[in-house]
């Protein structure tokens, strides 16, 4: 017998009502011995969370936007559930003693504060919400390692490069081979991307995901959050990881060591994979369902990114290389223009052109606190949802 099956983990799901947080639920519903749904949160989704709160029993349960509270706490009344709604709650939540493990699903930076929260309070966080790392990698990385707070990655990508590694020391990797699928618009020719629709850059090709994650990874802002994620997880320096556009997503990414041996990990494109792993590391466990067949696919294919199409990768790799704050501003001028794009109020192409601006109108920080990673990302927010292109 395993540690993981001796007692039930108790799981704080933060955004339990997206496409992690429902595809978590599915993992626990499948490991009803080893896992329980202890926390549930929701943004603003009052309905689905209701339901997911009817049908798991969570101790408690948030809803973030407090004009919903009445509705959720009416619809559980029958259940000895806790109810509480605001963002200040997803941090109070966190910290409960009896939460095991916190799954930080949150999309973008409104994860940040429950997600250091946790980290400062031991508490293991399997990590989703790969924005947080990009606008506060230095702090978050700092905590874990003062509190010992193990962060454990589900972004397909790096969960391969954990299980590539294999406790490896970081001396013997000589680079990252960070897969991408290159998207929606990998084979549209550069001249008709900024005309791009909302409805194209949805349609990714391989994976089912969020709204704001799927048009990321149409401009490969995406990859470049990847790649800055990766530096922090893995203690390596931006210039050696490399993005490799992978268009089948069947290699999930690699580790090329000092001795030339590359360990990949391969499988379907199927998130509850990494998932389930970042929850029983370093364990495995079994899984139903579909197995990969090397024979079916007969070939995979592998080619270099298009940073002139895609200047966002480019964007990525100078906000790491510039440091301090200016990742924080990217994620923020990032964040606006994204749902700018999804509101059908800019062109695809202003989505780069706002993040550059605001990188070069940053007010640089070297060293930033987080209370000036919260003062930066809110005067990009501001500037960035002024701007009229
Ligand atoms: P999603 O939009 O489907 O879900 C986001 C969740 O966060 C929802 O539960 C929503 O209610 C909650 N939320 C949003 N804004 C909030 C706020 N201000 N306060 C509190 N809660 C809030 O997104 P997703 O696709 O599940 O992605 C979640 C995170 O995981 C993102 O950081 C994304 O980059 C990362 N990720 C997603 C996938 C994927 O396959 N979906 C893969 C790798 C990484
Ligand atoms: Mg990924």
């Amino acid at each position: 017998m395993n540690e993981n099956t001796k007692t039930r983990r108790r799981i704080c799901i933060l955004g339990s009502t997206g496409s992690i947080g429902t595809q978590t639920l599915d993992v626990i519903e499948r490991n009803p011995e080893l896992y329980e749904a202890h926390t549930l949160t929701g943004a603003s989704n009052a309905e689905l969370l209701i339901e997911q709160a009817r049908k798991f029993c969570p101790d408690t349960v948030v809803i973030a936007d407090d004009t919903k509270y009445e509705l959720v706490r009416d619809a559980l009344a029958d259940l000895p559930i806790k109810v509480y709604a605001g963002a200040d709650a997803l941090e109070q939540v966190v910290v409960s003693e009896d939460v095991d493990v916190v799954v930080a699903a949150i999309v973008g930076f409104a994860g940040l504060r429950p997600a250091i929260a946790a980290l400062q309070k031991r508490k293991p966080v399997a990590l989703a919400n790969k924005e947080t790392l990009v606008v506060a990698g230095s702090i978050m990385t700092q905590l874990a390692a003062k509190y010992g707070s193990p962060l454990i990655p589900i972004d397909s990508e790096h969960s391969a490069i954990l299980q590539s590694l294999a406790g490896a020391p970081l001396q013997s990797i000589e680079k990252i081979l960070l897969t991408a699928s290159g998207g929606p618009f990998r084979t549209l020719p550069k001249e008709q991307l900024a005309e791009a629709t909302v409805e194209q850059a949805l349609k990714h090709p391989n994976w089912s995901m969020g709204a704001k994650i799927t048009i990321d990874s149409a401009t490969m802002m995406n990859k470049g959050f990847e790649m800055i994620e990766a530096r922090w997880l893995f203690g390596v320096k931006p210039e050696d990881i490399e993005v490799v556009v992978h268009p089948e997503s069947i290699v999930h990414s690699a580790v090329q060591f000092c001795d030339g041996a590359v360990i990949a990990q391969l499988g379907l494109p199927d998130m509850r994979l990494p998932i389930q792993y970042a929850l029983s590391f370093p364990h495995r466990l079994p899984t139903p369902g579909a197995r990969l067949d090397l024979f079916k696919l007969g070939t995979l294919h592998f080619e270099r990114p298009d940073i002139e199409k895609f200047p966002c990768l480019q964007l990525a790799y100078e906000a790491a290389e510039r440091g301090g704050n200016i990742p924080c501003a990217m994620n923020a001028a990032n964040e606006v223009a994204n749902l700018l794009f999804r509101q059908g109020k800019i062109k695809f192409s202003h989505i780069a052109e706002i993040i550059s601006r605001e990188m070069q109108d940053t007010c640089f920080i070297p060293t930033p606190s987080i209370d000036d990673i919260m003062q930066t990302d809110r005067e990009v927010r501001e500037r960035a949802s002024s701007l009229a292109i």
